[in-house]
């Protein structure tokens, strides 16, 4: 196999076309690659424009880097052409368009191509680069999603509201996914939720995940060389995340036989050291396009139709709707709303994140558990990051631009189509009820009943105020307290302010008191 390091060597004869593939555009299913051109030479890079737009995990910038060579090894092995420009070579230029400019320069390319950015930076960025350009440039699709970046706008078109079921049934019915007579939802019902979600029970142990033993420490070395900033750590001799396809498709297939049949049942648990459960880990695989959503729905509903006595149908669905449903809604309200949505704070929030977040050095052990394992695993699940982190942020009158450079920065999974509409929309309702309905906020009850964290807590679940009680309970109350005239009308929550306005002055006052203190301390929880 030819190394990275020959591949310049390689594209000396690069002719006309210039192709860029960005480090999240790795699909060698693109029609791109269906046939290789000599005229055409295509481009990767390993950037600090794009490793330092904000501080990310090392596990994150190791695996886009690993990826991104195999990809290039790949291409090669298919007879293109390719230049890679790796983080240290001294001909870098750190930039997209210094590099491309150069390029253009020594090498008289007469085109320039590239794929649709996800990310409203980089297709600013790129679009303007090509505004400035003296020759001939084109733009393509990455064909990947299901459906294009328009296709949510039109679908809600003259509408005030952008309910995720109705684009999700939109999408079953367009793709005949798990669809029957022409437009009917398989057995009957378009949505199983009240089927799934259940708290793991005492003795159940989950299966092991399933985890590759890269080693990627030459990459590791060379990002140490550099003055990037990372979060968390990594084993860079085991590196546990699919770095190529065949890596994915390997996690694809071990989580359809042995986690899928779970899946939708235990979706929202969560327990102290399992950090996946049945989840399936796919995210950063699928984001950075080495398998794609098709692939991961078609090959579920297989195993789900060889395997349907043993596979409840909930588990299915379920899964699908993550996919179908979610990931492009949330892609859909994002090229909606953008760049706009970057910038909204219905709550007009200002504080800080709590240092424990860089850390997980905090007494409350549901915040411990879902911190610590994404320092050590650049992963949580979805309800961790919903109820636990995203929770505690909202509760805390955190400012959504720091919640969303955390989440940016520390999941592997984490690119900003995807996770500012999750973070700002959907977990700190910052953007005022586009993606969801309600704030997801709880007190310990609803963790209690998820988990099993709050019997291993310093904090009392059950206490609300005084000593040790658990500060979720009294944030909670304050939320809703401190927001009454902009939450009290919402249909969805006009119950909680008939139990808050009915509690006596006295226990009103001293929730509200309990949590002041909590919030004037909140580096010491
Ligand atoms: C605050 C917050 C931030 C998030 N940030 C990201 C992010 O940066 N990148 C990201 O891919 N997901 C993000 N999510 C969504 C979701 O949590 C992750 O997709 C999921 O945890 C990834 O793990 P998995 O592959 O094991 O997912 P599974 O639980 O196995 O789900 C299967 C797939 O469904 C898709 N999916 C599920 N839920 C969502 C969702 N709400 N939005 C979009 N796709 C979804 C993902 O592609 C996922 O791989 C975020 C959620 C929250 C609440
Ligand atoms: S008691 Fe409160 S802080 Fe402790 S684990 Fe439970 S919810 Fe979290």
């Amino acid at each position: 196999m030819i190394d990275v390091e020959t591949l310049n060597k390689m594209a000396k004869n690069a002719t006309s076309t210039l192709r860029l593939i960005l480090g999240d555009q790795l699909n060698i299913n693109h029609s791109w690659f269906k046939k290789v051109d000599d005229q055409v030479t295509y481009v990767m890079m390993e950037i600090r424009s794009e490793t330092d737009y904000v501080q990310h995990h090392i596990q994150k910038v190791i695996g886009v880097f690993a990826a991104m060579q195999n990809f290039a090894k790949e291409l090669l092995q298919l007879h293109h052409k390719v230049i890679y420009i790796k983080l240290n070579d001294e001909n870098n230029l750190q930039s997209f368009n210094k590099n491309l400019d150069a390029l253009v320069l020594k090498n008289s390319f007469s085109c320039f191509e590239y794929q649709l950015p996800d990310e409203y930076r980089v297709d600013q960025y790129l679009k303007d680069y090509c505004k400035a350009l003296s020759i001939t440039n084109n733009v393509t699709d990455t064909e990947h999603f299901y459906s294009s970046r328009a296709e949510l706008g039109n679908l809600f078109e003259g509408k005030k509201t952008y309910l995720m079921e109705t684009f999700y049934r939109y999408m079953r019915k367009k793709h005949h996914v798990l669809i029957i007579d022409g437009d009917k939802p398989l057995h009957g019902k378009w949505n199983f939720d009240e089927d799934n979600r259940q708290k793991l029970p005492k003795n159940h142990t989950p299966n092991s995940p399933l985890l590759f033993t890269n080693d990627v420490s030459e990459i590791d070395i060379e990002i140490k060389k550099t003055s990037i900033k990372t979060i968390g750590v990594v084993n860079s001799k085991n590196f546990l995340w699919p770095i190529n396809r065949s890596q994915s498709l390997q996690l694809l297939d071990f989580f359809v036989k042995k986690c899928l049949p779970l899946f939708g049942t235990f979706q929202d648990a969560m327990a102290p050291n399992e950090w996946s459960l049945y989840h399936s880990r796919l995210s950063f695989s699928m984001n950075i396009k080495l398998i794609s959503p098709q692939e991961v729905v078609n090959r579920a509903i297989e195993e789900y139709t060889n395997r349907s006595i043993e596979i409840e149908y909930n588990q299915l669905e379920g899964f699908v709707r993550q996919i179908i449903g979610w990931r492009e809604y949330m892609r859909g309200i994002y090229w909606l709303k953008m760049p706009e949505y970057a910038s909204l704070n219905y709550f007009d929030h200002t504080e800080k994140l709590p240092q424990w977040f860089w850390t997980g050095k905090t007494k409350m052990n549901c915040l411990k558990n879902a911190i610590t394992q994404s320092l050590q695993f650049a992963y949580a699940h979805h309800i961790q990051r919903l109820m636990i982190t995203g929770n505690f942020a909202l509760l805390a009158g955190v400012n959504p631009n720091e919640v969303d450079a955390w989440y940016l920065g520390i999941y592997i999974d984490a690119f900003e189509w995807v996770e500012i509409t999750n973070t700002r929309g959907m977990s700190q309702f910052a953007d005022g009820g586009i993606v969801g309905s309600k704030p997801y906020v709880s007190s310990a009850t609803y963790i209690n009943k998820m988990s099993s964290y709050c019997s291993g807590c310093y904090y009392d679940k059950s206490k609300k105020t005084g000593d040790k009680a658990c500060p979720f309970n009294s944030l909670y109350w304050n939320f809703y307290d401190k927001h009454e005239a902009k939450l009290s009308r919402n249909p969805r929550i006009g119950m909680m302010y008939n139990v808050w306005r009915k509690m006596e002055p006295t226990a009103k006052a001293q929730l509200l008191e309990q949590a002041d203190y909590y919030l004037k301390h909140i580096n010491e929880l």
